[in-house]
């Protein structure tokens, strides 16, 4: 049976989030002109799909590694970060921007940034595709950058986005059944 009949609707269509892309890239790469040494850390798993449209649409000079985290185990949070791979260079010395395919909690976003900045990097920006509503972007502990969507406190697939590593390559953003991740 298709994937798409355990969606209950589409969220952001494909159009949409090419577009939203072009602003953000278009935004950047404005703000990091004179920036030398741009490194983007994409999170893993969630963020491939999305690093990868927008670092494309980026016109600046920039380079793309990436760090793998485990923080939820299917829908429900374990409370806990756990890096499952490292970067593969230092960061001394550079503007890093982090980019994230989703913030609920801001636990995992907190901890990147902490993570990230005893590395002595120039700065730490995030830039994170989807917010759920109500999350307080601009808090201390989370503090987003960029933003793509704020979307309604579901589970949302698509995108990158997984429910127990399925769905990421839909290629818009939904909600899914509640039936299956209940
Ligand atoms: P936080 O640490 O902010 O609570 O959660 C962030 C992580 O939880 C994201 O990186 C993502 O992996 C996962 N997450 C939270 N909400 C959703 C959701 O609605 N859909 C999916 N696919 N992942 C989510
Ligand atoms: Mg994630």
């Amino acid at each position: 049976m298709s994937v798409t009949n355990d969606i209950e609707r589409v969220l952001v269509s494909e159009e949409e989030i090419d577009g939203r892309i072009s602003e953000l890239s278009n935004e950047i790469s404005q703000d990091y002109v004179d920036a030398e040494s741009l490194l983007i850390v994409s999170i893993l798993r969630g963020a491939f799909i999305f690093t990868a449209d927008l670092s494309r649409k980026l016109t600046v000079r920039h380079s793309v590694d990436f760090i793998a985290l485990a923080s939820y185990q299917k829908s429900t949070s374990s409370g806990e970060v756990r890096m499952i791979s490292d970067l593969r260079q230092s960061i001394e010395g550079r503007h890093v921007l982090i980019v994230e395919d989703i913030v609920d909690s801001g636990m995992t976003l907190e901890y990147m940034s902490n993570l990230l900045r005893e590395r002595k990097p120039l700065s730490v920006k995030t830039c994170v595709m989807v917010a759920k509503e109500g999350v307080d972007v601009n808090s201390s502990g989370i503090g987003v950058d960029y933003l793509g969507f704020v979307l309604p406190d579901v589970w949302v697939v698509g995108y990158g986005l997984d429910y127990d590593d399925q769905y990421r390559t839909l290629p818009y953003i939904a909600e899914l059944k509640s039936r299956i991740y209940q």
